[in-house]
């Protein structure tokens, strides 16, 4: 690699250790936050009950109604309720879903935010944000949905069931293996990458093996940072992109789908990106990138094969239309028969083969 680059920092401050939850309202006067929105999905309001009990006074209303691709009528009436009780500042309890929701009420307020991750999505470290109206997910870059501090606690991602954790952690895979393709790498976003798969890679067999072993969900949460600041820092590709396409058209699972098209969309650029596959190969302590995720993939998702998310073959060729309708650029060029053989491949769940391009 030649030493000519760009890095440019996002601004944060970053918590990490077992136990940190108890940090909140400490840092939430750092923040000088006093009347915090205390957001959560459903499903974990009982977290966010506790969370709000553990920082007293400063908790000014809970709202447990943040929802996967952050919503824009969900967002519409967390803001409302953050203007009932006159918020100063956002505190996310969650994974993606609600981190998104925060960054959502954050871009409309500029309110400060607390973010507790509690999966691998890595969205507390990036300055995107996705949003859906009417059915249609747009995404945008702003300094202001960028979380000003971030809790992880890895005693909190040990709760996550095995069908959420491997997913949730082969996402964060798929952020750092597009950074070790992407046009604006620097040594420091390499680094960040490699180091991240190999901490993923290791751990999150470990950690969906057995719930107990502390340091293995430790060293998945390390990693899952690591992933997160690549995202934010350079620029993703086509399994970024046809991940986005095929979880917005066909309305699945973000983590799922990332997890199950990682090996095939490596597959299609293997050839054009050698120096990314060997990283990521040697990451995982194999000789081929595709193989190697494909194992892993086989080890951790729930779904097998686009088939076992209730696609139909014939779905595939509108899917095939849709990836190569916005032209995006890719170590390999986006060609209409190579992306339509790889969902083939993915729908069958067919095995990439080792040395092929597609
Ligand atoms: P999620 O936040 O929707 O969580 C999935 C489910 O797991 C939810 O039901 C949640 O309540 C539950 N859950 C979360 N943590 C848990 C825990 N510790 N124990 C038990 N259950 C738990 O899923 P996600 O994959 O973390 O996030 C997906 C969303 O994040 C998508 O909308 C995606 O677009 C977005 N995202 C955005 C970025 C970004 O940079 N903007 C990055 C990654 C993901």
């Amino acid at each position: 690699m030649s030493l000519h680059f760009i890095h440019e920092f996002n601004p944060g401050r970053v918590i990490f250790a077992a136990g940190a939850r108890t940090q909140c309202a400490p840092e939430l006067d750092r923040l000088g936050v006093a009347r915090a929105i205390v957001l959560s999905t459903t499903q974990q309001a009982d977290l966010a009950a506790e969370f709000a009990r553990t920082i007293g006074s400063r908790a000014a209303i809970i709202y447990p109604g943040a929802a996967m691709h952050t919503p824009v009528e969900v967002t519409r009436s967390a803001l409302e309720a953050a203007r009932s009780v006159n918020a100063d500042g956002i505190l996310s309890i969650g994974g993606g879903s609600t981190t998104g929701l925060g960054k959502a009420i954050a871009l409309r307020t500029d309110l400060p935010q607390l973010v507790v991750p509690t999966t691998f999505a890595g969205s507390e470290m990036t300055p995107i944000l996705g949003q859906t109206e009417a059915g249609i997910k747009t995404t945008l870059r702003s300094p202001k949905v960028l979380p000003e501090t971030v809790i992880y606690d890895p005693d909190l991602v040990t709760t996550m069931p095995p069908s959420i954790a491997g997913p949730s952690g082969m996402n964060a895979i798929a952020h750092s293996v597009e950074a070790l393709y992407a046009r604006d790498l620097s040594p420091i976003s390499l680094f960040m990458a490699e180091e991240s798969i190999r901490a993923l890679g290791s751990a999150l067999p470990r950690a969906v093996k057995d719930n107990r072993d502390k340091t293995a969900w430790s060293e998945a949460l390390y990693g899952a940072w690591l992933a997160g600041i690549c995202l934010g820092t350079v620029g993703m590709a086509l399994h970024h992109k046809i991940c986005h396409t095929l979880g917005g058209t066909f309305n699945l699972d973000h983590a799922g789908i990332h997890c199950l098209m990682l090996p095939f969309t490596t597959a299609y650029n293997r050839s054009a990106a050698p120096d990314a596959m060997r990283r990521t190969a040697a990451a995982l302590g194999d000789e081929d990138a595709p193989a190697a995720l494909y194992d892993l993939m086989q080890r951790l998702g729930t779904h097998r094969s686009l088939r076992d998310f209730g696609l139909s073959e014939s779905d595939l060729d509108l899917a095939a239309d849709l990836a190569v309708a916005n032209p995006y650029w890719n170590p390999r060029p986006i060609e209409r028969e190579g992306i339509r053989g790889m969902l083939q491949a993915a729908w069958e769940g067919r095995m990439p083969e080792v040395g092929s391009a597609a």
